[in-house]
């Protein structure tokens, strides 16, 4: 089902919004060579006491995943790109690193990721977080009262295929509210016009994430971690934003 959102609700939504943003941040500057990816999830934890904010993520146990995750972070290396898993593993030189992190506060939740290098970066890495975040960029662009969710998956693609990149379509973005996952499903391709009509107080998540050369994934025997198929890296940037009646508010934008 899909729920709209009254302009004050929106508003109270910005708090969650500020704050998963601020922990996405200070991950982001955490994030080097040496630190180990169980110290990112403490530091995401001890900010969501300090906050007496609400993980989404600690409990959520969803039947692909072997147990509840148990950690509030995904942290996904290199061929890793959604849902990691921390795990005791020290972040080396070069490492592509994505953050996944969702949270509620006052009872709405906000969901952000974003891909970062540490230490010295790849080339080819540093333009597969920009083709993502061009990505996101244009998908956000698109999320106007009166386009299409099919405008949005479009507008994704189309950034994806320009730079070479497939897509892949069996994880995408989604409904933000109460629950991190809601309707609709907002998928990273698709045929601008079509699809469900965008409606101001419509608050989704849109993230794009990209492969360098496959669009297939595997999954870690935990079924949280998914990979690359051949073992290519991957960025992933994310965003919740709202529609409004002008432009779309970016709930989790960072300063
Ligand atoms: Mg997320």
């Amino acid at each position: 089902m899909i729920e709209l959102r009254t302009p004050t609700q929106i508003e109270q939504m910005r708090p969650a919004g500020r704050f998963v943003a601020s922990v996405i941040s200070a991950l982001a500057e955490k994030a080097d060579v040496g630190v180990n990816l169980l110290e990112l999830d403490e530091l995401a934890h001890r900010m969501i006491k300090d906050a007496g904010a609400t993980s989404c993520y600690i409990d959520y146990h969803p039947s692909f995943g072997a147990m509840p995750f148990g950690k509030v972070l995904c942290t996904s290396v290199n061929d890793a790109v959604l849902h990691g898993l921390p795990f005791d593993y020290t972040l080396q030189d070069g490492d592509l690193l994505s953050v996944d992190f969702a949270a509620s506060v006052d009872g709405w939740v906000a969901d952000s990721a974003l891909s970062v290098v540490v230490g010295t970066p790849r080339p080819e890495d540093l333009r597969l977080i920009d083709v993502a975040q061009q990505a996101l960029d244009a998908g956000i662009a698109a999320a106007r009262s009166g386009n299409r969710l099919g405008d949005i998956s479009a507008a994704i693609g189309s950034v994806a295929r320009g730079a070479g990149l497939g897509v892949n379509l069996q994880f995408g973005g989604h409904g933000v509210g109460r629950t991190m996952h809601g309707d609709p499903h907002v998928p990273n391709d698709g045929q601008a016009g079509r699809g469900l009509k965008l409606r101001p107080g419509l608050v989704i998540a849109i993230e794009p994430w990209f492969l360098h050369t496959t669009d297939e994934i595997r999954f870690d025997p935990d079924g949280w971690t998914i990979r690359s198929a051949d073992g290519s890296r991957g960025a992933h940037v994310e965003h919740t934003i709202a529609i409004t009646d002008g432009d779309p508010i970016v709930l989790t934008a960072r300063d």
